[in-house]
Protein backbone atom coordinates (compact mmCIF):
# COMPACT_ATOMS: atom_id res chain seq x y z
CA UNK A 1 0.00 0.00 0.00
CA UNK A 2 1.54 3.35 -1.17
CA UNK A 3 1.12 5.83 2.01
CA UNK A 4 0.25 9.18 1.11
CA UNK A 5 2.36 12.17 2.22
CA UNK A 6 0.55 15.72 2.40
CA UNK A 7 3.71 18.28 1.69
CA UNK A 8 2.96 21.84 3.08
CA UNK A 9 5.35 24.39 1.36
CA UNK A 10 5.41 27.53 3.25
CA UNK A 11 8.14 29.32 1.71
CA UNK A 12 12.78 29.59 3.06
CA UNK A 13 15.90 29.08 0.58
CA UNK A 14 14.30 25.41 0.08
CA UNK A 15 12.31 26.39 -3.01
CA UNK A 16 13.93 29.23 -4.06
CA UNK A 17 16.51 29.08 -7.22
CA UNK A 18 19.53 31.28 -8.20
CA UNK A 19 18.09 33.91 -11.50
CA UNK A 20 21.41 33.09 -13.40
CA UNK A 21 20.89 36.64 -15.16
CA UNK A 22 20.73 38.89 -11.89
CA UNK A 23 22.58 36.39 -9.81
CA UNK A 24 20.02 36.85 -6.95
CA UNK A 25 17.53 34.23 -4.89
CA UNK A 26 14.02 33.76 -6.31
CA UNK A 27 11.29 31.91 -5.01
CA UNK A 28 10.06 28.95 -8.03
CA UNK A 29 6.80 28.00 -8.52
CA UNK A 30 6.89 24.85 -6.02
CA UNK A 31 3.79 23.45 -7.56
CA UNK A 32 6.22 22.17 -10.36
CA UNK A 33 8.53 20.61 -7.55
CA UNK A 34 8.52 17.13 -9.60
CA UNK A 35 10.38 18.40 -12.48
CA UNK A 36 13.07 19.92 -10.51
CA UNK A 37 13.54 16.86 -8.81
CA UNK A 38 12.16 13.85 -10.50
CA UNK A 39 13.12 11.78 -7.63
CA UNK A 40 10.15 12.13 -6.18
CA UNK A 41 8.11 10.17 -8.24
CA UNK A 42 10.49 7.17 -7.45
CA UNK A 43 9.37 7.17 -3.91
CA UNK A 44 7.40 4.61 -2.48
CA UNK A 45 4.84 6.83 -1.22
CA UNK A 46 2.48 9.44 -3.12
CA UNK A 47 3.22 12.84 -2.57
CA UNK A 48 0.76 15.86 -2.69
CA UNK A 49 1.98 19.68 -2.65
CA UNK A 50 0.12 22.12 -1.01
CA UNK A 51 2.19 25.17 -1.30
CA UNK A 52 1.36 28.76 0.78
CA UNK A 53 0.41 31.07 -2.06
CA UNK A 54 3.23 33.31 -1.43
CA UNK A 55 5.69 31.49 -0.11
CA UNK A 56 7.34 33.12 3.11
CA UNK A 57 10.65 33.94 4.36
CA UNK A 58 10.59 32.15 7.75
CA UNK A 59 10.86 35.35 10.15
CA UNK A 60 7.52 36.41 8.58
CA UNK A 61 6.11 33.36 10.44
CA UNK A 62 4.47 33.68 13.47
CA UNK A 63 1.00 32.52 15.60
CA UNK A 64 -1.37 33.36 12.69
CA UNK A 65 0.99 30.58 10.19
CA UNK A 66 1.46 28.28 12.97
CA UNK A 67 -2.63 28.04 13.45
CA UNK A 68 -2.68 28.25 9.61
CA UNK A 69 -0.52 24.69 9.56
CA UNK A 70 -2.37 23.02 12.60
CA UNK A 71 -5.34 23.49 10.30
CA UNK A 72 -4.46 22.08 7.05
CA UNK A 73 -2.84 18.86 9.39
CA UNK A 74 -6.30 19.00 10.62
CA UNK A 75 -8.60 19.32 7.91
CA UNK A 76 -6.21 16.66 5.65
CA UNK A 77 -5.71 14.55 8.98
CA UNK A 78 -7.98 11.12 7.85
CA UNK A 79 -6.75 11.49 3.93
CA UNK A 80 -3.14 11.84 4.77
CA UNK A 81 -0.50 8.97 6.52
CA UNK A 82 2.00 12.08 7.05
CA UNK A 83 2.88 15.44 6.74
CA UNK A 84 5.99 17.52 5.42
CA UNK A 85 6.51 21.14 6.16
CA UNK A 86 8.99 23.00 3.92
CA UNK A 87 10.34 25.77 6.09
CA UNK A 88 12.96 28.55 6.15
CA UNK A 89 15.23 26.95 8.54
CA UNK A 90 15.58 30.55 10.69
CA UNK A 91 12.49 30.24 12.94
CA UNK A 92 11.82 26.22 11.84
CA UNK A 93 12.59 25.79 15.70
CA UNK A 94 9.81 27.98 16.80
CA UNK A 95 7.02 26.61 14.61
CA UNK A 96 8.16 22.92 15.25
CA UNK A 97 7.54 23.66 19.01
CA UNK A 98 4.56 25.47 18.15
CA UNK A 99 2.63 22.85 16.40
CA UNK A 100 4.15 20.36 19.10
CA UNK A 101 1.79 22.10 21.66
CA UNK A 102 -1.16 22.76 19.02
CA UNK A 103 -1.38 19.41 17.68
CA UNK A 104 -2.79 17.44 20.03
CA UNK A 105 -2.97 13.41 20.34
CA UNK A 106 -0.84 13.36 17.42
CA UNK A 107 -0.52 9.93 15.69
CA UNK A 108 1.03 10.18 12.19
CA UNK A 109 4.20 11.65 11.57
CA UNK A 110 4.77 15.94 11.23
CA UNK A 111 8.07 16.09 9.78
CA UNK A 112 10.07 19.80 9.25
CA UNK A 113 12.51 20.75 7.06
CA UNK A 114 14.57 23.19 5.17
CA UNK A 115 17.89 24.11 3.18
CA UNK A 116 20.85 26.21 3.43
CA UNK A 117 20.89 26.17 -0.12
CA UNK A 118 18.17 26.72 -2.64
CA UNK A 119 16.76 23.37 -4.47
CA UNK A 120 17.95 24.93 -7.85
CA UNK A 121 21.80 25.31 -6.35
CA UNK A 122 24.35 22.58 -7.51
CA UNK A 123 25.62 22.28 -4.24
CA UNK A 124 22.21 22.60 -2.51
CA UNK A 125 21.50 20.03 0.77
CA UNK A 126 17.74 20.20 -0.15
CA UNK A 127 17.51 17.03 -1.95
CA UNK A 128 18.82 14.71 0.50
CA UNK A 129 16.72 16.71 3.20
CA UNK A 130 13.88 16.65 0.99
CA UNK A 131 14.02 12.85 -0.44
CA UNK A 132 14.68 11.28 3.53
CA UNK A 133 12.23 13.85 5.31
CA UNK A 134 9.35 12.23 3.25
CA UNK A 135 11.14 8.94 3.79
CA UNK A 136 10.24 9.71 7.59
CA UNK A 137 6.69 11.35 7.13
CA UNK A 138 5.72 7.65 5.21
CA UNK A 139 7.43 5.52 7.86
CA UNK A 140 4.93 3.06 8.85
CA UNK A 141 5.21 -0.80 10.79
CA UNK A 142 2.52 -2.80 11.59
CA UNK A 143 0.12 -0.16 10.20
CA UNK A 144 1.16 2.28 12.88
CA UNK A 145 3.39 5.24 12.22
CA UNK A 146 6.39 5.09 13.16
CA UNK A 147 7.05 8.78 14.11
CA UNK A 148 3.99 10.20 16.01
CA UNK A 149 5.74 13.59 16.81
CA UNK A 150 6.60 16.73 15.35
CA UNK A 151 9.92 15.98 14.59
CA UNK A 152 13.04 18.23 12.81
CA UNK A 153 15.03 16.47 9.39
CA UNK A 154 17.88 18.29 8.59
CA UNK A 155 21.33 17.17 7.21
CA UNK A 156 21.22 13.44 8.09
CA UNK A 157 19.69 13.57 11.40
CA UNK A 158 15.89 13.53 12.79
CA UNK A 159 15.46 15.49 15.99
CA UNK A 160 12.29 15.93 18.48
CA UNK A 161 10.98 19.61 17.31
CA UNK A 162 10.67 21.10 20.66
CA UNK A 163 14.09 20.57 21.32
CA UNK A 164 15.94 21.99 18.24
CA UNK A 165 17.66 25.36 18.11
CA UNK A 166 19.51 26.22 14.88
CA UNK A 167 22.72 27.01 15.79
CA UNK A 168 24.71 27.21 12.41
CA UNK A 169 24.21 30.48 9.48
CA UNK A 170 26.70 28.39 7.65
CA UNK A 171 26.75 24.85 7.87
CA UNK A 172 24.56 22.06 6.44
CA UNK A 173 24.69 20.43 10.17
CA UNK A 174 22.37 23.79 11.53
CA UNK A 175 20.51 22.24 14.34
CA UNK A 176 21.11 21.11 17.23
CA UNK A 177 18.93 19.10 19.86
CA UNK A 178 21.47 19.51 23.12
CA UNK A 179 19.39 17.88 25.74
CA UNK A 180 17.80 15.30 23.94
CA UNK A 181 19.16 12.06 22.09
CA UNK A 182 18.40 12.27 18.27
CA UNK A 183 15.76 10.51 16.96
CA UNK A 184 17.19 8.94 13.81
CA UNK A 185 19.91 8.82 11.66
CA UNK A 186 20.40 8.69 7.92
CA UNK A 187 23.29 6.66 6.79
CA UNK A 188 23.84 3.78 4.23
CA UNK A 189 20.55 3.00 5.92
CA UNK A 190 17.61 4.67 7.41
CA UNK A 191 18.16 4.03 11.26
CA UNK A 192 15.89 5.18 13.91
CA UNK A 193 15.54 4.87 18.10
CA UNK A 194 12.76 4.03 18.80
CA UNK A 195 13.42 4.34 22.40
CA UNK A 196 13.60 8.25 22.03
CA UNK A 197 10.22 8.27 20.28
CA UNK A 198 6.99 10.12 21.99
CA UNK A 199 3.71 8.24 22.44
CA UNK A 200 0.71 9.55 22.95
CA UNK A 201 -0.06 7.48 26.04
CA UNK A 202 -3.41 9.41 26.88
CA UNK A 203 -4.77 7.66 23.75
CA UNK A 204 -6.87 10.97 23.30
CA UNK A 205 -8.12 11.45 19.50
CA UNK A 206 -6.63 13.63 17.87
CA UNK A 207 -7.50 17.65 17.16
CA UNK A 208 -6.01 20.95 17.52
CA UNK A 209 -5.70 23.56 20.44
CA UNK A 210 -4.72 26.52 18.15
CA UNK A 211 -4.68 29.21 21.78
CA UNK A 212 -1.44 31.40 21.35
CA UNK A 213 -1.41 34.24 23.59
CA UNK A 214 0.73 36.99 22.02
CA UNK A 215 1.55 38.49 26.04
CA UNK A 216 5.20 36.86 26.01
CA UNK A 217 8.19 38.59 26.52
CA UNK A 218 11.50 37.29 26.27
CA UNK A 219 14.86 38.90 27.77
CA UNK A 220 18.25 37.74 28.25
CA UNK A 221 19.70 39.41 30.89
CA UNK A 222 23.73 40.54 30.79
CA UNK A 223 26.26 41.92 33.21
CA UNK A 224 25.88 45.30 34.32
CA UNK A 225 22.69 45.97 32.61
CA UNK A 226 19.96 48.79 34.06
CA UNK A 227 17.27 46.93 35.84
CA UNK A 228 14.90 50.01 35.03
CA UNK A 229 14.19 48.72 31.39
CA UNK A 230 12.16 46.19 33.04
CA UNK A 231 9.53 48.80 34.29
CA UNK A 232 8.47 49.19 30.66
CA UNK A 233 7.60 45.38 30.77
CA UNK A 234 5.69 45.14 33.46
CA UNK A 235 2.46 44.95 31.61
CA UNK A 236 3.49 41.37 29.88
CA UNK A 237 1.23 38.02 31.19
CA UNK A 238 4.77 36.13 31.00
CA UNK A 239 8.32 37.70 31.10
CA UNK A 240 10.74 34.76 30.06
CA UNK A 241 14.28 35.47 31.59
CA UNK A 242 17.13 34.36 30.07
CA UNK A 243 19.51 34.30 32.59
CA UNK A 244 23.57 33.03 33.41
CA UNK A 245 24.42 29.81 33.73
CA UNK A 246 22.08 27.37 35.50
CA UNK A 247 20.52 29.77 37.09
CA UNK A 248 21.78 32.81 38.30
CA UNK A 249 22.18 36.60 38.33
CA UNK A 250 22.79 39.76 39.71
CA UNK A 251 22.12 39.94 43.82
CA UNK A 252 21.69 43.06 44.53
CA UNK A 253 18.64 44.40 46.27
CA UNK A 254 17.25 46.41 43.28
CA UNK A 255 17.21 42.66 41.48
CA UNK A 256 14.78 41.04 43.55
CA UNK A 257 12.75 44.44 44.14
CA UNK A 258 12.29 44.99 40.44
CA UNK A 259 11.66 41.30 39.91
CA UNK A 260 8.65 41.27 42.99
CA UNK A 261 7.32 44.47 41.48
CA UNK A 262 6.96 42.65 38.37
CA UNK A 263 5.22 39.71 40.24
CA UNK A 264 2.95 41.94 42.48
CA UNK A 265 1.36 43.06 38.80
CA UNK A 266 0.49 39.43 38.14
CA UNK A 267 3.10 38.94 35.68
CA UNK A 268 4.50 35.20 35.86
CA UNK A 269 7.95 34.70 35.38
CA UNK A 270 9.97 32.13 33.82
CA UNK A 271 13.78 31.62 33.96
CA UNK A 272 15.52 29.76 30.83
CA UNK A 273 19.39 29.31 30.77
CA UNK A 274 21.70 31.48 28.44
CA UNK A 275 23.64 28.18 27.96
CA UNK A 276 22.83 25.80 25.15
CA UNK A 277 22.91 22.40 26.91
CA UNK A 278 22.02 21.51 30.76
CA UNK A 279 19.41 23.46 32.55
CA UNK A 280 17.92 25.45 35.23
CA UNK A 281 18.89 24.49 38.96
CA UNK A 282 16.98 26.69 41.28
CA UNK A 283 19.15 26.46 44.16
CA UNK A 284 22.54 25.70 43.44
CA UNK A 285 24.45 29.16 43.70
CA UNK A 286 23.10 31.42 45.92
CA UNK A 287 22.36 33.73 42.91
CA UNK A 288 19.16 31.92 42.19
CA UNK A 289 17.75 31.70 45.72
CA UNK A 290 15.96 34.96 44.25
CA UNK A 291 13.68 33.03 41.90
CA UNK A 292 12.60 30.85 44.69
CA UNK A 293 12.05 33.93 46.46
CA UNK A 294 9.72 35.49 44.10
CA UNK A 295 7.94 32.45 43.09
CA UNK A 296 9.33 32.02 39.65
CA UNK A 297 9.23 28.77 37.52
CA UNK A 298 11.99 27.27 36.20
CA UNK A 299 12.07 25.95 32.47
CA UNK A 300 14.50 23.30 33.59
CA UNK A 301 16.39 22.14 30.63
CA UNK A 302 13.71 23.91 27.74
CA UNK A 303 15.01 25.47 24.53
CA UNK A 304 14.43 29.24 24.34
CA UNK A 305 12.24 28.56 21.20
CA UNK A 306 10.17 25.75 23.20
CA UNK A 307 9.90 28.14 26.29
CA UNK A 308 8.50 30.82 24.36
CA UNK A 309 5.65 28.88 22.31
CA UNK A 310 4.57 26.91 25.32
CA UNK A 311 4.03 30.05 26.97
CA UNK A 312 2.47 31.00 24.43
CA UNK A 313 0.23 28.31 24.44
CA UNK A 314 -0.51 28.09 27.92
CA UNK A 315 -1.07 31.98 28.86
CA UNK A 316 -5.07 32.07 29.36
CA UNK A 317 -5.77 28.89 28.15
CA UNK A 318 -8.97 27.90 28.88
CA UNK A 319 -8.04 24.04 27.55
CA UNK A 320 -6.07 24.00 30.34
CA UNK A 321 -7.23 23.09 34.06
CA UNK A 322 -4.63 24.53 36.76
CA UNK A 323 -2.22 27.53 37.20
CA UNK A 324 -0.01 28.59 34.18
CA UNK A 325 2.53 27.53 36.84
CA UNK A 326 1.54 24.18 37.18
CA UNK A 327 0.89 23.67 33.56
CA UNK A 328 4.48 25.35 32.72
CA UNK A 329 6.28 22.57 34.69
CA UNK A 330 4.73 19.98 33.51
CA UNK A 331 6.06 17.62 30.34
CA UNK A 332 3.68 18.51 28.07
CA UNK A 333 5.10 16.84 25.03
CA UNK A 334 8.74 15.74 25.23
CA UNK A 335 9.81 19.49 25.53
CA UNK A 336 11.56 19.08 28.57
CA UNK A 337 13.20 16.38 30.44
CA UNK A 338 11.61 14.28 33.69
N1 LIG B 1 15.82 33.40 5.67
C1 LIG B 1 15.50 32.06 5.27
C2 LIG B 1 14.27 31.65 6.05
O1 LIG B 1 14.35 31.28 7.19
C3 LIG B 1 16.64 31.15 5.55
C4 LIG B 1 16.43 29.72 5.14
O2 LIG B 1 15.41 29.28 4.69
O3 LIG B 1 17.40 28.96 5.30
O4 LIG B 1 13.18 31.71 5.51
Amino acid sequence: MKRKVLLIYTGGTIGMEKDYETGSLRAFDFGNIFEKMPEMRLMECEVFVHPFAKPLDSSDMGPEEWRMIARLIFENYKEYDGFLILHGTDTMSYTASALSFMLKGLTKPVILTGSQLPIGDLRTDAKENLLTSLYYASLYENNEAVIQEVAIYFEYKLLRGNRTLKYSAEYFDAYSSPNYPILGQSGVHLNINKDNLLRNTNKESFYIDEHLSEDVLFWRIFPGMKLNHFKEISQMKVLILQVFGSGTIFSSEKTLETLQQIRNNGTEIVVVSQCISGGISFGKYENSNIFSKIGAISGTDITAESAITKAMHLMDNPNYKGTFAENFSKNICGEISN
